[in-house]
């Protein structure tokens, strides 16, 4: 019975078709002993994504939030079965906020474009181009609102450029921009769990929550990036801070300009199309 046991028995890879010896195809990584689905199988397999050491969304928060600088160094540096992906956690959280913010009736950009009561009297004399204007604005904005988690991602090429330009001279070894991004979307993590955080302010003060993500939204993102880049770039915790600053306010700038290309663009359109027909 014992010499039996020693045997090594060769399985089939049930997902690729090799066949091996041992607990994990060598071909694809699947478990040798993967049955059929049970009920016990899957509280399992949620158990052990949410709570789990390997790769757990919980573990993974607990060290973002607790060693950033150091879990984003092992992760570059190849420890990364340990840990969530980062594109699937910033979903996760973009998912939250979105579910959050539907119990506040409140809308991620109208508060900040909508509300500020733009006049558009300098652009065009007659009423009908600004009512012309406001409709495509409007109808952006909505866009925008509608589909808030792409609208996040398209802006996670700024922050790159940003970081890259900001944080790329005298760091400790020179990046990819992959893993840039990588360390980026990490800190974003961080950056809206707490607009989660702030939101559930709402409940209490509706007021008091509108200023607070207005004045701490820059605030967090400095701190997460501080905390996010700072071992990876080799830099003190004064220069990482002061250099996050940099990258913030050129995110502010860069998006800045793309929003006065987008009206300057969307104007000259809306008043030729006034003009000539
Ligand atoms: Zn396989």
């Amino acid at each position: 019975m014992e010499a039996e046991k020693d045997i090594p028995k060769t399985t089939k890879c049930l997902n690729c078709g090799t066949k091996f010896e041992g607990n994990f195809c060598p071909e694809c990584g699947q478990n040798a002993d993967t049955g059929r689905f049970t009920m016990k199988l899957i509280v399992e397999n949620l158990t052990s994504a949410i709570l789990g050491r390997d790769g757990g969304v919980w573990f993974t928060l607990k060290n973002l939030v607790t060693r950033p600088s150091s879990m984003i160094v092992d992760i570059l540096n190849g420890k990364r079965k340990r840990y969530f992906s980062p594109f699937p956690m910033l979903f996760f959280c973009l998912a939250l906020y979105i579910v959050i913010l539907s119990f506040t009736n409140e809308h991620a950009f109208k508060e900040s474009f909508y509300d500020s009561q733009i006049e558009f009297k300098g652009l065009d004399d007659s009423e009908q181009s600004q009512t012309e204007v406001y409709k495509l604005f409007s109808q952006t904005l909505d866009f925008l609102n509608n589909h808030y988690t792409l609208s996040y991602i398209m802006t996670l090429p700024l922050w790159l450029l940003g970081a890259r330009l900001c944080y790329g001279k005298n760091n400790r070894k020179r990046y990819y921009w992959a893993e840039y991004i990588i360390t980026i979307v990490y800190a974003s993590v961080i950056v809206v769990l707490f607009r989660c955080l702030i939101k559930l302010t709402y409940f209490i003060d509706k007021d008091l929550s509108l200023q607070l993500g207005t004045i701490l939204s820059p605030i967090i993102t400095i701190v997460a990036f501080t905390a996010c880049f700072k071992k990876m770039l080799g830099f003190s915790i004064a220069k990482t801070a002061w250099r996050s600053v940099l990258v913030t306010a050129m995110y502010y700038i860069l998006l800045g300009i793309i929003i006065l290309i987008y009206v300057i663009i969307s104007v000259i359109i809306l008043a030729k199309r006034l003009q000539y027909i």
